[in-house]
């Protein structure tokens, strides 16, 4: 299925899209980067946080995947990532990182703690990096 950025409310099914509209609405869409134009990635947080990862050519994405074992397809964490790559894309940048595939296929292999080192390890040496974390967790306030 693929879903243009401007038909979001044409292409996905009211329920999902108003939740997705939700989640977006409340700040619960977090770290939302692009890599190499086409590709991006982005945080949605809910009950548990969830990775989404988006393929997108011309406002068009193409393909799509979630964490959440949702049975709506596409799931509110996508609709929600889609309201905000088209409401706030003034504020996106947009990347093309060496290495950056490869490094993705590494990342994907290593365990929880050692995940958890890397980021401590980067958050001691980068104020930047700490500020971006903790902002990270800070949960949005419910309605
Ligand atoms: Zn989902």
């Amino acid at each position: 299925m693929s879903i243009h950025l401007q038909h979001i409310e044409s292409e996905i099914p009211e329920k999902t899209r108003l939740r997705g509209y939700d989640y977006y609405c409340e700040g619960r869409v977090k770290s939302v980067f692009n890599i190499n134009g086409l590709e991006w990635m982005a945080v949605v947080q809910g009950y548990d946080d969830h990775v989404i990862e988006l393929r997108m050519v011309n406002d068009t994405v193409v393909r799509y995947a979630c964490n959440c074992n949702d049975e709506e397809d596409p799931c509110k964490h996508v609709a929600a990532v889609l309201y905000y790559i088209r409401n706030e894309s003034g504020k996106l940048k947009r990347n093309d990182p060496e290495g950056y595939d490869a490094l993705k296929e590494e990342l994907s292999y290593l365990p929880a703690h050692v995940l958890r080192y890397l980021l401590l390890k980067y958050a001691a040496q980068s104020k930047d990096f700490r500020t971006f974390l903790i902002d990270y967790f800070k949960v949005p306030p419910r309605k």
